[in-house]
């Protein structure tokens, strides 16, 4: 089984390769955790409090919601939930429409399910009919993106809707909605219509909590139940829990960061622009840019200016493509001027 390649470790420079927020979580979140007591260390932690907060936030009621150890621990805890073959049944499968976050792949893997790939067509356009086709009788989740990483497009929700009306009894439509935030859209508002439906958030993007690792599932309780039995019980630290809570009440932090992406997108396609780089319009924190067979020279050039750029080019239908994440003002502005020194010094 190949294994996800983990970003090498890289603090030094300018993280713009694995779509966090480089701006760092609200302050508020700094002052929580230095209120912590030792004994509240010492302790297992509470969930309720945090679980009411998160459930509040996104205008759902607490017994919808698992928090997880960011959203890839619920990823992977669907994965094990719903791709566990019974002993002697037949394998049991995952579409994922591709590009994706890899993690799909690799999570699918490690709970013994059968991986069915959809290929993207071209310009992303999302490919509902070759999802739809791909379904089976033992299909039992389907991993969706919106908007997608690494793409930054986001898919129609009438796609989601048709999809869930159309997978087998027992099977569950995953809607990963890391960057929702970013794109303002949301599937929770129609749970209660498509109970084989489960969100993923994460408050690792547009919070700035990625390094105290901390998402949810949300769903039907009779859905998100079997998840729940697969996420270790004390998977989320007191240290997260305390975070979560002192972020979603300082939304102004949030909003400031939401306001910087939509100005860093604009400054960087003015670039492409500029640069004969092709782009996709994003509706997240990030763009998927094609240089082509500059991507290389791009990402070394800028790694070796201390600007930390992801080359996708590997990715299905990605060929010639890095992404870049577009968020403080200022960081961006320092990437478009590295993209720039780069570019004119290799022709
Ligand atoms: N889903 C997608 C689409 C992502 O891009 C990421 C983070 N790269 C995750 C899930 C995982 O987020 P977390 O940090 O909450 O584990």
């Amino acid at each position: 089984m190949s294994q996800y390649q983990k970003p090498p470790e890289l603090y030094e420079g300018l993280r713009l390769h694995q779509n966090e927020n480089t701006g760092g979580c609200s302050p508020r979140v700094i002052e929580a955790l230095a209120r912590l007591r030792p004994e509240q260390i010492g302790f297992y932690p509470p969930y309720a409090a945090a679980t009411d907060a998160v459930a509040a936030y996104l205008g759902v009621a607490p017994d919808r919601i698992t928090l997880t150890n960011g959203l890839d621990e619920g990823i992977m805890a669907a994965a094990v939930a719903y791709l566990r073959a019974e002993v002697g049944g037949p394998r049991l499968e995952a579409i994922v429409p591709e590009p994706a976050f890899e993690i799909f792949r690799f999570d699918t893997a490690v709970a013994g399910g059968a991986l069915v790939q959809v290929m993207p067509r071209a310009d992303f356009v999302f490919p509902l009919d070759e999802v739809l086709a791909a379904i089976t009788p033992n299909t039992r989740l389907v991993f969706l993106t919106n908007p997608n990483n690494p793409t930054g497009v986001a898919m129609p929700m009438d796609a989601i809707r048709a999809i869930a009306r159309r997978v087998p009894a027992g099977a569950i439509v995953f809607v990963d909605e890391a960057y929702a935030e970013f794109s303002g859209e949301s599937f929770i508002p129609e749970l209660d219509a498509y109970p084989n439906v489960i969100v993923g958030r994460t408050f690792s993007k547009a919070f700035g909590l990625a390094g105290l690792r901390i998402g949810c599932v949300v769903g039907e309780p009779s859905t998100v139940d079997p998840i729940r039995r697969a996420v270790p019980v004390y998977s989320v630290s007191i240290a997260a829990v305390a975070a979560i809570q002192a972020a979603l009440q300082d939304l102004d932090h949030l909003r400031d960061y939401l306001r910087q992406v939509i100005e860093s997108k604009a400054m960087l396609y003015a670039a492409c622009d500029q640069l004969g780089l092709s782009y996709w319009k994003s509706r997240s924190n990030f763009v998927l840019v094609c240089a082509g067979d500059r991507t290389d020279a791009l990402v070394k050039g800028a790694f070796a200016r201390g600007v930390y750029l992801r080359d996708r080019s590997t990715e299905p239908g990605c060929a010639g493509c890095l992404r870049i994440a577009t968020g403080i003002v200022e960081h961006t502005r320092r990437a478009i001027a590295v993209m720039e020194e780069v570019l004119c010094a290799a022709r």
